[in-house]
């Protein structure tokens, strides 16, 4: 049995030096621009701002549902901001960011859940950073899954991610507006829909699941044609969120990326500190021909 109480070595990280942090850093502030790297205190800050990489959070910081995992305030969000998908443009040409991951909170008040700003912005950073790649990391849609993808099919990203983030046995505690099914489904049609851009999905382990259900949604995924698969350690973001019931050693994520690429992932990212943006830019393989 694992002692909780205390993380062991392997999550422990050094803190970042390189001076492309501080000025990324100084950029986000004059365009009063928030990172998910910053607000949750993500342990690869300076890795990923040091290699050009950053992730942001548009359409707000208040969400409609409610995931016992997450930190992110509930509530009724405020109406999309129409200046945002500009501002954001901006601040990454200014940042010279070689690759952006944009994600959202869920908007279930909007009738296209959001696609429309994310869509805006992909618009734009093509317009203004035609260099930068783009990883959008959307929320599933609920009830408005074509009108979605109708959107982001005319403006596609360089990646398509959507997390299941745990197995389907632990979804009614962990991500109860959710559903498993309904998270596949997106991720398939989203291929469908833009068949040359790669999909994208991932979990966090240490939520109580066992490894033979994480090897199911690994199957799951291949068989709804997902290319690129994440795998990290949950950390919960306090005492009142969902309580971390294992700390999975680096041979086990190890083991589980092979497995993964066993069955056909073109790209696995797996391991402790591990986040769905985590080296996003390092993991667009090329598709293989039809
Ligand atoms: Fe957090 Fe996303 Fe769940 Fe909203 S839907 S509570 S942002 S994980
Ligand atoms: Fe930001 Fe993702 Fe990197 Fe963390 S892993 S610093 S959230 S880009």
């Amino acid at each position: 049995q694992p002692d909780l109480g205390r993380k062991p070595g392997w999550l422990r990280v050094r803190s970042p030096s390189d001076p492309r942090v501080h000025e990324i850093k100084q950029i986000l502030r004059s365009h009063e621009l928030h990172t998910v790297c910053e607000e949750a205190s993500c342990p690869n800050l300076g890795e990923c701002f040091g290699g050009g990489t950053a992730t942001f959070m548009i359409l707000g910081e208040v969400c409609t549902r409610r995931c016992s995992f997450c930190d992110v305030a509930t509530g009724r969000p405020a109406p999309p901001d129409p200046l945002e998908p500009a501002h954001l443009a901006s601040a990454v040409a200014d940042m010279g960011l070689e690759f952006a991951v944009i994600t959202s909170v869920d908007r279930d008040d909007l009738t296209d859940g959001g696609a429309g700003q994310f869509a805006e912005v992909i618009r734009l950073l093509r317009e203004q950073c035609p260099d930068t790649g783009v990883e959008i990391l959307t929320p599933d849609f609920r009830g408005c899954e074509e009108e979605a993808l109708t959107r982001l099919a005319d403006h596609p990203p360089n990646v398509f991610n959507h997390n299941v983030e745990t197995v389907p046995e632990l979804y009614y505690t962990v991500r109860p507006s959710a559903d498993y099914q309904r998270s596949l489904r997106l991720l398939r049609r989203f291929r469908d829909v833009v068949p040359d851009v790669p999909t994208k999905s991932g979990l966090m382990l240490g939520l109580g699941e066992e490894l033979d259900q994480v090897r199911r949604v690994m199957a799951d995924l291949r068989a709804h044609g997902v290319d690129i698969l994440t795998l990290g350690q949950y950390l919960a973001p306090s005492g009142h969120h969902h309580p971390v019931r294992a700390y999975i050693h680096p041979d086990t994520f190890a083991q589980l990326k092979e497995e993964a690429l066993g069955l056909g992932f073109l790209s696995v990212n797996a391991g402790p500190l591990v986040r769905s943006s985590y080296h996003a830019g390092d993991y667009i393989p090329p598709r293989p021909s039809p």
